[in-house]
């Protein structure tokens, strides 16, 4: 039986959000009431900011965590010592172009080059999407089908969801026709950025697969949550989606106690449990969101003494050649150090 699912807005509506999206630094500030400043942005990686989430920041506030994401600094200029363009190695973990596989089991798919947000602390700003678009499904495909081994697959990108309900539907048909295809899980910022992307059609195609659904957003600061994200959650929930979070560990973001405190329980009243903490990659023009290792792991420490273990991520950091993320340990002072 198919549930019916009700979403309380009209199915197009995300993609006139997404295309009346903020893309200058002036629209953005000037809707903040703030003084202009110009900082030379790289053309490759613009402003985008879609009107959602720009509602969820505070007028006149400069140091609001929601404008810091997206606000380009003069600061990302700067060359820095260890600081690349592909600080993960992502070109030597290509199984055929737009298939990425570092980890046992589960590959990642490339599904689309395009986001509905540009974060300044992108890991992926450099990526040569151009080599690695959806022309290149038809091949990852047939890889996914043939290796018994690869039992999730992860949809990331860019964002997924950027993809329309039609494309996105028959990429997870095909998908789920592999019967080795145990999990597919969806990384996106969507849900979050532009709630209303959460249509019935998704939300239908997520509830009508064989395989376990799995949605990994990305929620750097509590102020991103709001009754809009709090229905995208419930109806992708209601679904059967198992709501996983991710956030970056970013100065001036979100590196403190109370903000990691307050994202964690926030995400639990939206239905969301934390997953991963990220230590920031260190890659080109994003030394400005560096946190110190030895002051995350102070962090933790704090957050595990406040919260019950369940809402307590896991803090991580990628390392090329790994097989899994690194978690950070933190659980003794100057552990950190190891
Ligand atoms: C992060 C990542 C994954 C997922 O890792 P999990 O620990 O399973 O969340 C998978 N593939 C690639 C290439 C990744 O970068
Ligand atoms: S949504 Fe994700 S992939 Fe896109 S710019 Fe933000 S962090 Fe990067």
């Amino acid at each position: 039986m198919i549930p019916a699912f009700q979403v309380p807005w009209e199915p197009a509506r995300w993609k006139t959000l997404l295309r009346e999206a903020v893309r200058t630094t002036e629209q953005l500030l000037a809707h903040l009431e703030l003084p202009a400043c110009s900082a030379d942005v790289d053309p490759t990686f613009p402003v985008r900011v879609p009107a959602p989430y720009l509602s969820r920041m505070r007028p006149g506030d400069a140091a609001d965590p929601l404008l810091l994401q997206v606000l380009p600094q003069m600061l990302e200029n700067d060359a820095m010592p260890g600081y690349v363009t592909d600080a993960l190695d992502e070109g030597n973990a290509l199984r055929v172009p737009g298939l990425l596989q570092k980890y046992n089991g589960r590959c990642l798919l490339i599904t689309t080059p395009a986001c509905a947000v540009h974060c300044r602390y992108c890991f992926r700003r450099h990526f040569p999407y151009e080599e690695h678009g959806p022309a290149n499904h038809e091949r990852a495909l047939s890889l996914i089908a043939a290796d018994p081994s690869l039992e999730e697959v992860i949809l990331s990108g860019g964002d997924p969801l950027i993809a329309d309900d039609g494309a996105l539907g028959r990429l997870l048909e095909r998908l789920d026709a592999v019967p080795h295809v145990r999990r597919i899980r969806i990384h996106t910022r969507l849900p979050v950025v532009i709630p209303e992307r959460v249509t019935s059609a998704l939300v239908q195609a997520l509830g009508t697969l064989q395989a376990k659904a799995v949605m990994v957003v990305h929620v750097n600061h509590a102020n991103e949550l709001d009754a809009a994200t709090q229905r995208a959650f419930a109806c992708l929930a209601g679904a059967g989606t198992t709501l996983l979070n991710q956030a970056v560990l970013l100065h001036g973001v979100n590196d403190n106690v109370d903000a990691l405190a307050n994202l964690s329980e926030g995400l639990f009243e939206q239905g969301v449990l934390p997953y991963y903490l990220h230590m920031p990659d260190r890659v080109t023009g994003t030394h400005h969101f560096d946190v110190p290792q030895p002051m995350a792991a102070a962090l933790m420490r704090q957050l595990h003494a406040r919260l019950p273990g369940y809402l307590v991520p896991q803090l991580v950091r990628e390392i090329p050649g790994d097989q899994g993320k690194r978690p950070i340990y933190w659980a003794t002072e100057g552990a950190e150090a190891l």
